[in-house]
């Protein structure tokens, strides 16, 4: 299913049973807010679930019902609310939060593009951080997930001659360049991590879980941090 509620004091709650709950814990605009940007979302398959460091993460979180501590809701409702304030910004030219779909071996997947400059044909992708450092470089993942939106959008008939991460924190941002894959490269890493997500969502064959030092942050880094931890570890 996808992130449903929060888990508190009183239990597992909807985001509707949330906002009528008088005990009032936590400033109820701030609860719209958090909601509002943590809506569950559909069973696609998107390019960041693609490039997630670990494959059974996406497929756990599109699986289950999940309920999560209200206050690991705010990171993502940073950068949804940083995303959605530049997407007001764009320009006429702009191909702006547009989302792109494409099939391989028959199976559907899509990105959203956060800003293709059409003057320039220069693709950005928008990340917020809680800290860059000047010398921040762009991960693996990142890379991977900015030349599937470059393959996309070409595929759609754009033109993309150069990418970059704008890397955000509180404190400042950092521009950095994405080296271009060429389409049959895209393909080949596409091919493999499409078939485990299909597979995981649709026929329950679930992948091996990709334990890292973050998993170990539970919940506040991973939505299923929980069920993985029954699943892969057997910890009750
Ligand atoms: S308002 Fe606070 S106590 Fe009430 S359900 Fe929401 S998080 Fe729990
Ligand atoms: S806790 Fe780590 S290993 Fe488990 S699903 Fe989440 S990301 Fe994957």
């Amino acid at each position: 299913m996808s992130v449903i509620g929060v888990s508190c004091t009183q239990g597992n709650n909807t985001f509707d049973e949330c906002l009528d709950c008088t005990t009032e814990c936590i400033n109820k605009p701030l609860r719209k807010l958090l909601f509002k940007y943590n809506a569950p979302r559909g069973k696609g398959i998107s390019a960041s679930m693609l490039t997630n460091q670990c494959p059974l993460c996406p497929i756990l979180t599109i699986k289950y019902d999940i309920y999560r501590p209200i206050q690991d809701l705010h990171a993502s409702t940073y950068g949804s609310v940083i995303h959605q304030a530049l997407s007001e910004e764009a320009l006429p030219t702009d191909v702006s939060e547009v989302r792109f779909k494409d099939k391989l071996g028959g199976i559907e997947y899509s990105g959203q593009i956060d800003r293709l400059d059409t003057l320039t044909n220069h693709l950005t992708d928008y990340k917020t951080k809680a800290y860059i450092s000047a010398k921040h470089s762009v991960s693996l993942e990142h890379h991977w997930q900015v030349n599937i939106y470059r393959y996309l959008a070409e595929l759609n008939g754009h033109k993309v001659d150069s990418a970059s991460i704008l890397y955000l924190d509180p404190r400042g941002w950092l521009d950095i360049a994405v080296v271009r894959e060429e389409p049959r490269d895209v393909k080949i890493y596409l091919e493999p991590k499409l078939t485990a997500l299909h597979d995981g969502i649709h026929n329950n064959i679930m992948p091996k879980a990709v334990i890292h030092w973050l998993c170990e942050k539970r919940t506040v880094y991973c939505p299923v941090a929980d069920y993985c931890m029954k699943l892969e570890r057997g910890v009750k």
